[in-house]
Order: C-alpha cells, then sequence, then structure tokens
C-alpha cells in the first residue's frame, strides 16, 4: 500500500525525524517503524482470522499511532476506541465487530470485557512487544481490505463501524496532501480523538509528508492555561480542528499570530464554520491561509472544500462548503433522486473512491445509504445542500442527526438509551440553538414512578444510570420533567412545540 511506504521511506532516509510530540513524549519515525513491526508480527501470530478488526483502546499517546500501523501492517484493521467511551458501548463494539484482539495503550479494567472471546494485550505487554527483537513478519492490507473501522451514533439506539478501506484512505490523503498548501516536515495540531474520523484530517496528512503529530489532550483541554501554554511552546503550522475549538481557543486575548507565528495553514471540518469565526481568525492570523472542509466518516473525512478568503466573506453570510474533490462527484437530489438544478435545495450524495463500502456487519442499514451509482460507490449523505457554480452550499440535515461542538450524534440513539433508565417513562432530547448553531442538548422526561424528592436528586440518578451507556458529550446539559409529551395529531411526540418552548 502506498501510504505505508511512503511512511517506511521516511522511516528509512530521516530516521531519528519526530512523527509525534506530545508533553515531552516523543516518537522518531524510526521507532514508529520498527515498533509497528514486531506488533504486526505478534498480531500475525495470535489471530486465527485475515483480516479480523482490532480494537485499540487509549486516548492520544503515541502507542496509539504505532498500533494502528502495527494493525494494517498485519492485515487487520483497527478500531480506534477513545478512553471517554463507556464500558456499555465498548461492549457493544466488541460485539458487533467480532475483534480478535484488544489492545489497550492506556489502563484498562480487562475483567470487564472478560466474557468474551478477546485477546487482551495490556499496556505493559505492549511496551514489550514494542521493544521485541524478534523476526518480522508482515502481510499488509491490500488495496480494498478495510485500513480502519470508525464507529459513530446510529438512530438504532447503537453505534454503527464505517468501514475504511485502504483504497478510500489514500484518495483522502493524496487530495490533501496535493490541493492544499501542505510541504513535507510540517508540525500539525491533532485535536479530535481517534475514535472521530476528524483526527484522520492530520494524521495521515503528516505521517505522508514526514510530519510531527502534536496533540491536544483532553486534559489540556481542561486546563486552558495548560493549553495555551503548550501551543505556545508546539510550533503548530498546519492546525486541523472542528470549528467549535478554534472559537474556545478565540475567547483567549493571547491566542494571535503571536503565540502561533508558523501557523500556516487552518483545517475546518466536522460541523458549520461561522463567518464570524472566520473573520476572527483572518484578524488575529493574517499570513495563515483557512480552509471550510465538508464530509461525513462515510466518505473518510471530507470531500469539498474551499479557502475562506476576504473576498468570500465580503459575499457571504453563511460561509460555503466548497468544491468537490477532482475524483469525486456531489450530486444534489429531490425526493426520488432526480438531480436538480444549480441554486436547488436537496439531498446531497457523494460518489468517489473514498467513499465507504458500508457499516460492519450491518446489511440492511448499509443498503439504506451506499448504493451504486455509474459503477462508482456513492452514499446518502442526509445533508441538505445545493450548488452554485461548481460552489456547494450546506443547508442542515434531513434526520435527527446533529453535531453538538463537533461531536456527531443521533437523537434517537440518545433517547433509546435513556429510555432504559428506571426513572423514565419516556423522553424526546431537543436541541437549543444559539446563533445557528447547537449550543446544547435539552431532555424532557415523563418520569417513572420513584421516591426522590427533588428533581435534582432524579436527574442526578437519571444521570448516574446513563453515562453507563453513553458518551458524557451525548448527556443532555438540561433535564425538563413534565407529566406528558406533547403530541402531533398522527400520534409522534410533537418536535416542533418542544422547539419552540425551548427557543421562548
Ligand atoms: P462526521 O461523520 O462526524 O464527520 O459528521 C458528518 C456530518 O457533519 C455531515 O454529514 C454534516 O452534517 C456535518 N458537517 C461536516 N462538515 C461540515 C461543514 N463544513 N459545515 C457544516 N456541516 C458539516
Amino acid at each position: 500500500m502506498r501510504l505505508l511506504k511512503t511512511i517506511q521511506q521516511f522511516s528509512i532516509d530521516h530516521p531519528n525525524r519526530l512523527a509525534f510530540v506530545n508533553r515531552g513524549s516523543t516518537l522518531t519515525y524510526s521507532d514508529l517503524w520498527n515498533q509497528s513491526s514486531q506488533l504486526a508480527s505478534y498480531i500475525i501470530k495470535q489471530t486465527k482470522q485475515k483480516r479480523s478488526p482490532i480494537i485499540v483502546y487509549g486516548h492520544m499517546g503515541p502507542e496509539m499511532i504505532t498500533s494502528f500501523l502495527g494493525c494494517v501492517k498485519a492485515g487487520h484493521p483497527y478500531i480506534p476506541v477513545d478512553m471517554s467511551i463507556p464500558i456499555e458501548r465498548i461492549r457493544k463494539i466488541i460485539e458487533s465487530s467480532k475483534s480478535e484482539i484488544f489492545i489497550s495503550t492506556e489502563a484498562f479494567d480487562f475483567e470487564t470485557i472478560a466474557s468474551y472471546p478477546i485477546n487482551h494485550i495490556s499496556e505493559n505487554q505492549l511496551d514489550l512487544i514494542f521493544n521485541s527483537k524478534d523476526m518480522v513478519v508482515e502481510d499488509w492490507v491490500k488495496k480494498e481490505d478495510n485500513f480502519y473501522i470508525i464507529y459513530t451514533s446510529g438512530s438504532t439506539g447503537n453505534p454503527k463501524g464505517v468501514q475504511i478501506t485502504a483504497n478510500n484512505l489514500q484518495s483522502f490523503t493524496d487530495w490533501i496532501v496535493s490541493d492544499f498548501p501542505i510541504e513535507e516536515q510540517r508540525v500539525f495540531m491533532n485535536q479530535a480523538p481517534f475514535s472521530f474520523d476528524l483526527s484522520v484530517m492530520d494524521l495521515y496528512p503528516a505521517l505522508s509528508t514526514g510530519g510531527t503529530l502534536f496533540t491536544v489532550t483532553k486534559e489540556m483541554i481542561g486546563n486552558p492555561k495548560a493549553l495555551f501554554d503548550e501551543l505556545t511552546d508546539s510550533n503548530i503550522q498546519i492546525w486541523t480542528s472542528t470549528p467549535s475549538f478554534a472559537q474556545m481557543c478565540l475567547m483567549e486575548p493571547a491566542f494571535s499570530d503571536e503565540m502561533l507565528p508558523n501557523l500556516e495553514v487552518f483545517l475546518f471540518c466536522g460541523e458549520v464554520l461561522t463567518a464570524d469565526t472566520a473573520r476572527q481568525l483572518i484578524e488575529r492570523f493574517p499570513n495563515a491561509k483557512i480552509y471550510n472542509l465538508y464530509g461525513p466518516t462515510e466518505a473518510t473525512v471530507a470531500v469539498t472544500m474551499v479557502e475562506i478568503t476576504n473576498e468570500i466573506l465580503q459575499s457571504h453570510n453563511i460561509l460555503p462548503i466548497g468544491y468537490c474533490k477532482k475524483d469525486s462527484q456531489v450530486y444534489i437530489v429531490d425526493e426520488d433522486g432526480n438531480e436538480l438544478q444549480d441554486g436547488e435545495k436537496g439531498e446531497m450524495i457523494i460518489a468517489g473512491p473514498s467513499v465507504s463500502i458500508g457499516y460492519l456487519g450491518e446489511n440492511e442499514l448499509t443498503d439504506k445509504v451506499f448504493f451504486d451509482k455509474n459503477g462508482v460507490k456513492a452514499y446518502r449523505t442526509g445533508d441538505v445542500g445545493y450548488r452554485k457554480n461548481g460552489m456547494h452550499y450546506y443547508q442542515g440535515r434531513m434526520d435527527f442527526q446533529v453535531k453538538v461542538h463537533g461531536y456527531r450524534m443521533e437523537l434517537e440513539e440518545i433517547e433509546a438509551n435513556m429510555a432504559k433508565s428506571q426513572y423514565i417513562e419516556a423522553c424526546v432530547v431537543i436541541p437549543v440553538y444559539r446563533e445557528g448553531k447547537i449550543d446544547y442538548l435539552t431532555v424532557f422526561i415523563v418520569p417513572a414512578s420513584n421516591s426522590f424528592e427533588k428533581e435534582y436528586q432524579l436527574t442526578s440518578a437519571i444521570k448516574k444510570e446513563i453515562s453507563k451507556l453513553l458518551p458524557a458529550y451525548m448527556i443532555p446539559r438540561k433535564f425538563n420533567y413534565c407529566t406528558q409529551l406533547p403530541m402531533t395529531p398522527n400520534g409522534k411526540v410533537d418536535r416542533k412545540t418542544l422547539i419552540a418552548e425551548v427557543m421562548a
């Protein structure tokens, strides 16, 4: 595979170049390559089925990326699982993926998954494997094989695994490296945990240009002073994040080109980039270029892009999401799948070599949204948009999928899991907007009979239960209680009335 060959070449030509740096821990290209080869050899000996997925658990340490490469050099796709994911959700991922190995790069209580037929590699064992000197045996993933599987929120109540092949990833990485002003040996900021595909936007472009990945961990985000100190020392040149993260940084007056004098490029994706955020960034970083990218995990990170210049800001209140990459197509279609004219609003369909082969082990779900368009793999995004002179504009969703501070989630998944609480009879989750973006989620609950005297006691009991099922970012911020939910005449929950109530 070309991407792996490129990384291998850097490890030969520039063995001491840094592939990774974070809080004093570093990883050279030579160590990345040799340690991942040792892990690949170990995996080949341990696995019974070729290409079975391998879970890689942890946060944003160098062992994560070494493990990713170890898996694919052994011919197995990896499933990145961040530490923030609760154990019940991890169990669902193990069950649905039928993974053979669980690699832990951080402390993990394996007892909690002891009942599954899965091999455990603890962080201590991993260290021994990385440093072993065994004969190297490799069997790299082939072009059509899965490279990674990222689990994303599912409307059925369970997460679904998006399969990304080596070909999908190569198409995405080639685009970033060729169509953006990204030179070799740059320092890339990685803000999204590896279980979100936004992290792919910096990881593989960095590794395929001999660059260095600088990760922003959750401890850093939780401690703004430390975050900005570390950013000051980071020498970041390519910034990749959600617009929400940049907005948070803009609240710090010192966040400017004095703090990051070498910053060349901002890459944003995953949610609406507002004109206001872009304007502030241009003011504070006059020498950097800002790009808005658009795409879902199912089409490998992003497929459209545009540089947000002063001219674009002057002529647009709502920023465009850009032009489609050359090897792909975005079609705008009506309800019957007919292609629409320029300027007409419809569903955005993406077709091209970076479109996933579907959801792992979920044929029905896959057939609903993936199809063949003139011999090319296509995906119904569920996003509404239109096109004018080749430029695309995003207009929201057709369903209950939302983005809250950059995190993708299905309101139905939150509702399905909340409904499992013994204290909930019925519930509905409503997004609360501020300045055109979702600020937070609020939930309306019809409580089951209980003995709590105060609402806050009930809320904390429910939160305790659902935090075992859902990651913290999916738990609504505000809880409202009612005796019944409003209904539409045809018997559905009347979300519009509730939305009007929260916006009043
Ligand atoms: P994810 O799979 O987490 O990358 O989420 C994909 C969804 O995020 C898309 O289907 C869109 O709804 C939304 N999205 C991605 N990029 C943008 C963007 N630049 N502007 C607005 N929404 C976006």
